[in-house]
């Protein structure tokens, strides 16, 4: 299975569809799910091609979780949340569906179930919580 540089994700890496922008450093980008499955629901994923977690390189690996762990604490703190839920699909048989990798991740309340899949966002609550995740990181320096 061969990286193809026109799944939607490549397209929003090169700005060639619009997302809600949350975080980037050198290695990976991080922005809003538009279908969230809760509330901040975010996907991280690498600057660099790859199609998942089965051809990522250890760097590639290595960047994305650190930045993870970083949007992990950040959608806690935006949202109140007491725990966060981290997904990771690889191929059509894995449950995934855009061929870069990414994960996601997903604060989460006590007794509160994730939404089903395919629920598109209203794109102004989508930024208000967007909002909300940036101020938590711009707090957390
Ligand atoms: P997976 O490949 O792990 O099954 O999920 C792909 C994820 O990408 C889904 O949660 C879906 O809502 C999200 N997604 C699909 N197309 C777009 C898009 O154009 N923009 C954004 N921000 N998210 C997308």
């Amino acid at each position: 299975m061969s990286y193809d540089s026109d799944n939607i994700f490549a397209k929003i890496l090169r700005g060639e569809i619009p997302s809600e922008t949350l975080y980037e450093d050198d290695e990976t980008y991080v922005f809003m799910d538009i279908m969230p499955r809760a509330d901040g629901h975010c996907l991280v994923i690498p600057k660099t091609p790859c199609r998942n977690m089965l051809d990522a390189s250890d760097a590639q690996l290595a960047a994305c979780l650190r930045t993870v762990r970083l949007m992990g604490h950040a959608v806690m703190k935006a949202f109140g949340a007491g725990g966060v839920t981290v997904q990771q699909f690889n191929e059509d048989v894995g449950g995934q569906e855009v061929f870069h990798l990414h994960y996601h991740v997903l604060p989460r309340h006590e007794g509160i179930k994730l939404r089903p899949p395919g629920q598109m966002a209203d794109f102004g609550v989508l930024k208000e919580q967007a909002d909300k995740i940036r101020a938590a990181l711009a707090e957390m320096g």
